[in-house]
């Protein structure tokens, strides 16, 4: 299914509605405005979202500042799309580079998201920024985390560095970046160890890992297909580490979209990378304006 086809049908409705009508008014906005709503609703967005953003379009449908000539529909459908530009953060949130040094990417998240293949995903797309890389595998609990690590590596050309001991992460970690400073790597991923749910240890950790590194970017890694849950879970974890954004896997699911839509008003954080599917290729900076595109079909 694709990801938006549902909302997509349900904002139809709202145009359609307007067919026929001259000018926008409070009267004949309102069961667009009820359509709209619901769409959001079922696409699961977060509540509040869908409140401020359905009281914001009323506003601006009914405002004086609308373009001449355009056909009513066309209107709220040029207010929705800007709308839902701003509501995924206006403009596209790249990567942030080191100033001086490796960049230090830190990556989290829960077990299942879809984190390991991010890491990968991550290293082949600074490979094709020209940029060397390293993979650094985290996970001390589970020796099979760091054997995928290592075979998707081995897959896009990239070192990954492990030591499989019982130091701590924040050990291995504060070794991976001095390797990687000796032979002068540009950029280093590093996989941390999920969680079936939040606890505090893997917090501690995570706060752990962030001294010992200073990353660059902290980016937590959600499953789209969670919804207003991936919401949710940037905020948490934005409040208990400080993060930079947040990377939405399995787009090519049948999520409903209502992560896409949610996780920046919720949390403030944005999303700066969607993947869309397993191969290595298949990761891209999240851009809003393509996103209200698809959402509006
Ligand atoms: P981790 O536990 O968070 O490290 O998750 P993994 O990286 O091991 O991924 C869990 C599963 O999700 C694997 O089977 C991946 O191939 C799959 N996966 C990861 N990202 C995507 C995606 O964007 N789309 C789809 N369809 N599958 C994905």
């Amino acid at each position: 299914a694709e990801m938006f086809g549902q909302l997509t049908t349900g904002l139809e409705s709202a145009w359609n509605k307007l067919r026929g009508v001259d000018v926008l008014t409070k009267e004949n906005i309102v069961e667009p405005m009820r359509d709209i709503r619901r769409a959001l609703l079922e696409a699961d967005v977060s509540v509040p979202v869908v409140r401020r953003f359905v009281s914001s379009i009323s506003e601006k449908a009914l405002g004086s500042d609308l373009i001449r000539g355009v056909r009513p529909e066309q209107q709220l459908v040029q207010i929705v799309h800007d709308e839902l530009v701003q509501l995924m953060g206006g403009e596209v949130s790249d990567l942030v580079f080191a100033k001086s040094g490796p960049t230090v990417i830190l990556l989290a998240g829960l077990q299942g998201v879809g984190k390991t293949t991010v890491c990968a995903k991550l290293a082949f797309y600074l490979k094709k920024l020209g940029k060397s890389c390293m993979l650094v595998a985290a996970d001390v609990y589970r020796p099979a985390a760091i054997d995928q690590l290592t075979i998707l590596g081995e897959q896009v050309g990239v070192p990954v560095y492990s030591e499989r001991t019982e130091a701590k992460p924040a050990q291995i970690t504060k070794n991976a970046v001095e390797e990687a400073k000796r032979k002068n790597i540009d950029a280093i991923v590093m996989d941390t160890a999920g969680r079936l749910q939040i606890d505090k240890s893997m917090m501690v950790e995570l706060k752990e890992v962030k001294k010992a590194v200073n990353p660059t970017e902290v980016l937590l890694v959600v499953d789209a297909m969670t919804g207003q849950e991936a919401a949710a879970l940037v905020t948490t974890f934005n409040i208990e580490i400080g993060i930079t954004g947040a990377i939405l896997t399995k787009l090519d699911g049948d999520s409903r979209g209502g992560a896409a839509l949610s996780v920046k008003e919720v949390s403030g954080k944005p999303i700066k990378f969607v993947g869309r599917g397993e191969r290595m290729e298949d990761l891209e900076l999240f851009y809003p304006d393509r996103m209200a595109q698809r959402v509006l079909g």
